[in-house]
């Protein structure tokens, strides 16, 4: 069911504690932690603590944890002085997405390209 821990799930496994991940915040209804193969000096995923399979998942089922989210986004930002940055949520595996719980990536530290490869 939406919003419930999914036993096969690697991110529910970290919000869970079960599988390590080194987080940089909390909230009570978010985590955020650094990606396992960085594609910038700053790489954080900023998840729900609730399953939800993507982004568009997520903002249908429970838009203010959707808000919630996006609110940890800018603050993992002001936490690691990003004064650029960019929030990426990849929907589908065309666009990249292998990991089944709905998570922002915030990237930042180096230049980006736009538009993105
Ligand atoms: P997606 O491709 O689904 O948008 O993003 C999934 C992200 O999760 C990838 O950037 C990948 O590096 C990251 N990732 C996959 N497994 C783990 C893990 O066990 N720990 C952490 N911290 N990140 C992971
Ligand atoms: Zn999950």
């Amino acid at each position: 069911m939406a919003g419930e821990p999914q036993d096969d799930c690697l991110f529910c496994k970290i919000v869970a504690g079960t599988i390590p991940a080194t987080i940089v915040r909390e909230t009570d209804t978010t985590v955020a932690f650094r990606d396992i193969n960085p594609q910038a000096p700053t790489h954080v995923l900023v998840i729900p603590k609730a399953h939800h399979r993507d982004a568009a998942a997520l903002a249908a089922a429970a838009p203010e944890l959707a808000a919630d989210v996006l609110r940890e986004t800018q603050a993992v930002a002001d936490q690691e002085k990003l004064e650029s940055y960019r929030t990426v949520f990849n929907t589908g595996s065309g666009a990249g997405q292998t990991v089944w719980h709905a998570h922002a990536h915030v990237l930042g530290g180096r230049g980006l390209e736009w538009p993105p490869g």
